[in-house]
C-alpha cells in the first residue's frame, strides 16, 4: 500500500469512528460492518446478548463495545423527550 493511499484510509476511518464503533478499542476487530445489524435488530426488540451472539462476537471487549454505544443512544432518547 502507498504512503498516499495509507493516509486516505487513514482519514476515511477516522472520520467514521466519531459516529460509531468501527473497530472493538480493546482487541481491535473490526465492528462497522455488524454495528447496523445489530442496532436494527435491537430496535426491533431483539435480546442484545442473542443478537451478539449471531453475529459471532464472542469476545466481552467487542460486545461491550456496542453494547454502551447502542445504551448511549438510548439515554440521548430519553432525554430529547
Ligand atoms: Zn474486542
Amino acid at each position: 500500500m502507498g504512503e498516499a493511499r495509507a493516509q486516505k484510509f487513514k482519514r476515511v476511518t477516522g472520520k467514521v469512528t466519531e459516529l460509531r464503533p468501527i473497530r472493538c478499542f480493546t482487541c481491535g476487530k473490526l465492528l462497522a460492518d455488524k454495528y447496523e445489524q445489530f442496532e436494527e435488530r435491537v430496535k426491533k426488540g431483539e435480546e442484545p446478548k442473542k443478537v451478539l451472539d449471531d453475529l459471532e462476537l464472542k469476545r466481552y471487549c467487542c460486545r461491550a463495545a456496542l453494547l454502551t454505544s447502542v445504551d448511549f443512544m438510548d439515554e440521548i432518547a430519553k432525554f430529547k423527550k
